[in-house]
């Protein structure tokens, strides 16, 4: 046994430091796998074979050699680590492939749309209907009160018996440098007032709270031209007076102007208009034209309220008229009822503009009252209402006097008459503040005749 194992050591000791990985090489002709049962093959390697045979004959001995230890165990393979892939080869990187193309551009906005054009225009607004006007320098709205000058003359009596009937007995004082009668001083109140004298007017104007100056002191046309001076003083210094006075307290000024405002070189064929040529021959209506212009300068330069109108001759029941050239107009009905007769200063055919004492009565009224707004920038207007001569004049009272007789005696008073104008142009009185007559002809001679026959031709 021992022999054999013996001769078998080299081949354990072989054994032994062979790996299993050599063992398993096929090309060795050897197989690590114990065979216990089968020869030993002649596949030994080469240095086993030259060894000393152990048998006679090539055959491997039948007793089965112990089996080799075990091999011992190879120790674990350590892990590779993952095999790192190949770096890519330097080529270019290929593109990934074109994405696919956007859609085409939508074609460019339009430009943005113009405002919206404005609605067209309304139509022009109307004028606007404006309130009447404050009236201005009237601190009694409900009832003005008003001085008169000159209160006692042909106008100044009828007048102030208007307003004290329309704005009250107290609110209307009467003045003037003569002694009132008893019918005058019961009618109302009534103040002594030179219009010569600034301080006596500014007495009456202060003491009685006056807002409208009426101014009626005047030397009238025939009269006036026989007293050149006082007239100038009356007339002229005397509207200054007034018309400062009217400036100082703010007052509404009314002065009356007169057709004696025109003069030859007025148009006089035709109705003679409100603005024309004026320059008269008397200092009458010298003193008028001078009025008129000085008045709307005050309204131009300082505001004063001023206001004008041009009268023809008046004509009145009362026979105290003032000494103008149109007074034969009231003096033929006196004459005619009481005489039958009457003894003219005019040529028959002198026409002139007159007009009845109510009509007057309304145009001083119609002015006075007028919105200063309407009045505008004329100050001055004419107003009419009929136009005549003394022989159409005596034609129309014979219808009430059939057997009036008149003679013509002309005087002085002629010249003044043939410069005056026979008709007068009021059209801008009546479109502005809406004047209009009531007054024609027969109709004034009717109520004059009545009136006279009732109020005069007892005393
Ligand atoms: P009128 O002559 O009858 O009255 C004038 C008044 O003035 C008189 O009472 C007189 O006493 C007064 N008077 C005179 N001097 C005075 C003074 N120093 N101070 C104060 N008062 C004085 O005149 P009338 O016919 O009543 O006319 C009034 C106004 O109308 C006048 O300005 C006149 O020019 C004008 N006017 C009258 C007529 C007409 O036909 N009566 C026509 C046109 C214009």
């Amino acid at each position: 046994m021992t022999s054999s194992f013996n001769r078998l050591r080299p081949l354990v000791k072989c054994a032994k430091n062979i790996r299993p990985s050599i063992l398993k090489d096929s090309s060795w002709g050897f197989s690590s796998q114990a065979d216990n049962s089968g020869p030993l093959k002649s596949s030994c390697p080469p240095s086993f074979v030259s060894s000393p045979p152990i048998l006679a004959s090539s055959r491997c001995p039948p007793t089965k050699p112990p089996c080799p230890p075990p091999a011992p165990k190879c120790p674990p393979t350590p892990s590779c680590p993952p095999p790192t892939p190949p770096p890519c080869p330097p080529n270019p990187p290929r593109c990934p492939p074109p994405p696919a193309c956007p859609p085409p551009c939508p074609p460019p906005c339009p430009p943005p749309c113009p405002p919206p054009c404005p609605p067209p225009c309304p139509p022009p607004c109307p004028p606007p209907k404006c309130p009447p006007p404050c009236p201005p320098s009237n601190n009694f709205q409900e009832s003005p009160r008003i001085l008169i000058t000159g209160s006692l003359g042909q106008l100044g009596v009828e007048f102030a018996r208007v307003l004290r009937h329309k704005y009250g007995r107290d609110n209307v004082i009467m003045s003037d440098i003569l002694k009132p009668s008893r019918e005058v001083a019961e009618s109302g109140p009534y103040v002594f007032a030179d219009i010569l004298d600034f301080k006596c007017l500014q007495d009456a104007v202060v003491t009685n709270r006056i807002d409208w100056l009426i101014h009626f002191s005047a030397l009238l046309s025939a009269i006036g031209e026989q007293n050149v001076p006082l007239a100038v003083r009356v007339n002229i210094e005397g509207l200054h007076n007034a018309m400062e006075l009217a400036k100082q307290y703010k007052l509404r000024i009314m002065v009356p102007s007169t057709i004696g405002a025109f003069g030859p070189d007025s148009p006089r064929d035709i109705p003679t208009p409100n603005f024309t040529i004026q320059r008269p021959r008397t200092i009458y209506g010298v003193s008028k034209v001078h009025a008129e212009l000085l008045g709307e300068y005050y309204y131009h330069r300082f505001g004063l309220d001023f206001r004008c109108v041009r009268l023809p001759g008046i004509i009145s029941p009362d026979p105290q008229t003032g000494g103008g050239t149109t007074d034969y107009a009231v003096a033929i009905f006196h004459e005619a009822l009481a005489k039958g007769h009457y003894s003219c200063y005019l040529r028959p055919d002198t026409r002139m503009p007159m007009m009845y004492i109510e009509d007057c009565m309304r145009a001083l009224l119609g002015i006075m009252e007028a919105p200063n707004d309407t009045l505008c920038d004329v100050r001055t207007y004419n107003v009419a209402a009929i136009s005549f001569t003394p022989e159409e004049l005596t034609e129309a009272i014979k219808k009430h006097v059939p057997n009036l007789t008149v003679d013509y005696k002309p005087d002085s008073r002629q010249f003044i008459a043939d410069t005056w104008p026979t008709i007068l142009d009021d059209s801008l009185a009546r479109k502005i503040w809406g004047w209009s007559h009531d007054y024609d002809m027969d109709k004034m001679v009717e109520v004059m005749v009545e009136n006279i026959k009732k109020h005069f031709m007892d005393k």
